[in-house]
């Protein structure tokens, strides 16, 4: 049993990656008609993904329609979390796609139909919690945004660096907390930009709302950019 197999788990994972990105465009052409700017928030299990949606949810009432797509391996805890805040919000349980620890285009575009375009300008991916493969898999989403706590550590960027470098936005979350670990803020901030030097940095805080100010209007000049403004 020494045949050599590498080459045929190559072209496997060539062929879903292009079946993804063929989805993908779908889905970014779909999202274009029906005017709908569609974020991805990436970012480690527990690095405040959910809680960031939490406190930009109702900063967006009264100037976008706002949904939420959310990616868990199980339960449908976060989309109830969401929920909460009276926005529509349809949870994907990838553990009923074979436990997928990332979303692709394809779950994306079938909770999609679920939600009522007509009523959202804004709309929210959260993946699962994942800083490794759902960077490979492109959603049609117009822009990407890491979540990295600073509880995580300083070295993350260089160690899982796809995610930042396929990012658009990176949000440092939690920042409440600095006084209280000896995270070095300088260097996390060296290490993102050496992944992707044009990339854009935030600090924030969803629990104390410092910098969530410079989040708001990050989302508005993207909606801007992206021409899907409706009103
Ligand atoms: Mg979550
Ligand atoms: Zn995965």
């Amino acid at each position: 049993m020494t045949r050599n197999d590498g080459p045929q788990k190559v072209d496997i994972v060539t062929r879903v990656l292009a079946a993804n990105d063929r989805i993908a465009l779908e889905n970014r052409k779909r999202f274009a008609a029906d005017s709908v700017m569609v974020i991805d928030i990436m970012g480690s299990p527990g690095s405040g993904k959910t809680s960031l949606l939490e406190a930009t949810i109702p900063r967006l009432k009264e100037t976008s329609g706002t949904g939420v797509i959310v990616g868990d391996i199980a339960t449908a805890r976060d989309a109830w979390r969401i929920a909460l805040q009276g926005v529509p919000a349809i949870q994907i349980v990838t553990e009923n796609f074979g436990g997928a620890c990332h979303l692709e285009a394809g779950t994306v575009a079938e909770a999609y139909g679920k939600l009522d375009a007509s009523a959202i300008d804004l709309l929210f991916i959260e993946n699962v919690g994942n800083l490794v493969c759902p960077a490979e898999f492109d959603l049609g989403q117009d822009a990407r945004v890491v979540v990295l706590s600073v509880t995580e550590g300083e070295d993350k960027p260089l160690k899982y660096p796809l995610a930042f470098h396929e990012a658009d936005l990176v949000l440092i979350s939690k920042c409440d907390l600095v006084p209280y670990l000896d995270i070095d803020m300088d260097s996390l901030l060296e290490n993102v930009c050496e992944v992707n030097p044009r990339v854009d940095k935030m600090v924030l805080s969803a629990k104390s709302g410092q910098g969530m100010d410079d989040w708001m209007a990050w989302l508005a000049a993207r909606m801007k950019m992206s021409g899907k403004m409706t009103s």
